[in-house]
């Protein structure tokens, strides 16, 4: 798929979880002791401007019809990495983007309940936009202003130097277990404030000095 002027051909796309202390807390969750990651398919990746569909599954039945918001900065993978160590990480790293993790609360937490994976409820169709761009030169990653707009109004705001595993530690310990490709996404997880949203909301994803994502939530056509 092309970002901005880039093109990258995604063969995973990881994601960390609780990953920022407040949102771990606001989830009732305990703070992770090594990083915590799980995968989202292609299937979900939709570019800037382009509409994140509310499954009717979701919509039609009220004891799941929560899904949230969860902005979260991302890094694409430069070059195949196994077993790398974290220094010289930026090696590895094509650029920064901005990425969507839209979950579908409520099934994850009935999964969960369950011992089941996450996979359901991450993984619906145009649950992953991003985007609007890939940005090369960012000297530093963990220091960047990340907010995200509903309609105009501002539901989560913070910085990615509240990180708790900063890229450097997440690269070397997800090589550890899995080879990264090029093209691949790794979103780095999400910052406090995730809340709702609804067919007919505008969300709009700023990072500073990436640039802003934007997407409307439309219900699935009958
Ligand atoms: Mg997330």
């Amino acid at each position: 798929m092309k970002i901005g002027n880039t093109e990258i051909f995604p063969t995973k796309i990881i994601c960390l979880g609780r990953n920022y202390v407040e949102h771990a807390k606001e989830m009732n969750s305990l703070i992770p002791k090594e990083p915590i990651f799980f995968c989202k398919t292609t299937n979900c990746l939709i570019k800037t401007g382009e509409p994140i569909i509310y499954p009717r599954i979701l919509y039609e039945n009220s004891e799941i019809n929560r899904v949230d918001h969860e902005v979260e900065l991302a890094f694409i993978v430069r070059k195949k990495c196994k077993n790398i160590k974290s220094e010289g990480y930026e090696d590895y790293i094509l650029g920064y983007t901005i990425f969507l993790d839209i979950t579908a609360r409520e099934l994850q937490i009935q999964d969960r309940g369950i011992n089941l994976p996450w996979y359901r409820s991450k993984n619906f169709d145009t649950f992953g936009p991003i985007g609007p761009q890939i940005v090369e030169d960012i000297k530093d990653p963990h220091n960047l202003k990340i907010e995200l707009k509903v309609n105009g109004e501002v539901k989560q705001s913070s910085n990615t130097k509240y990180m708790i595993f900063k890229i450097p530690e997440i690269i070397e310990y997800l090589s550890k277990y899995i080879t990264l490709d090029p093209g691949d996404i790794i979103a780095t997880g999400t910052p406090s404030g995730v809340g709702p949203i609804q067919p007919g909301d505008i969300l709009e994803a700023t990072i500073e000095k990436l640039g802003t994502l934007r997407n409307k939530v439309i219900l699935e056509e009958e």
